[in-house]
């Protein structure tokens, strides 16, 4: 078990909310990147790729993102389930892309503190990406994954998608650094 108060009743949720995941090692890297009290998910309950590094409270609302939001609104507006959500990873050691006014900042990536989703694969086999389907001629294909977006501006700090810059045009990015902002 973690030795923090606070990554312990973390994981404690991440367990009532049957998410699959492991406990990662702290490990500082140094220049501003590092994983303390981070998991690596894999099912959320909803089987999620490629989420190596993220920080517990990152897994958890993204894990009630899912059940509670992504999951509802995938029956809602596609008819179908999520059976498997693509991400473009959790933890990275880098710099802030796509903007020049904080082009030198710290990415939230570089503590485990985002993650950035690219696509939703359906029970009827369907792929709905966010590449694809933001621009897609498939009306229910844009309002789910706009759906989707303004959920998660309720549960994150930062959310930024395709509408924000070019940067964003094949995922939504979601963190839960100090500042709120949604686009
Ligand atoms: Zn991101």
């Amino acid at each position: 078990m973690p030795n923090d108060k606070e990554t312990r009743a973390c994981v404690s949720d991440l367990n009532k909310l049957r998410a699959q995941f492991s406990l990662l090692p702290e490990q500082d890297f140094g220049g501003g990147c590092s994983i303390k009290g981070s998991v690596q998910l894999f099912s959320a309950p909803v089987p999620i790729t490629a989420v190596k590094a993220v920080r517990c409270p990152l897994a958890r609302t993204l894990t009630e993102w899912v059940r509670e939001d992504a999951q509802p609104l995938a029956i809602k507006r596609l008819g179908s389930r999520i059976v498997r959500i693509d991400s473009m990873g959790g933890y990275s050691c880098r710099r802030v892309v796509g903007n020049a006014a904080s082009a030198n900042k710290m990415s939230q990536h570089a503590t485990g503190n985002a993650v950035d989703i690219g696509a939703f694969i359906l029970a009827d086999g369907r792929r709905v990406s966010v590449k694809q389907g933001w621009s897609s001629t498939d009306e229910d294909e844009r309002k789910f994954l706009r759906d989707v977006r303004a959920a998660a501006c309720a549960r994150f700090s930062t959310v930024l998608s395709p509408d924000y810059n070019a940067a964003h045009h094949d995922h939504l990015h979601f963190d839960m650094g100090g500042k709120s902002f949604c686009r």
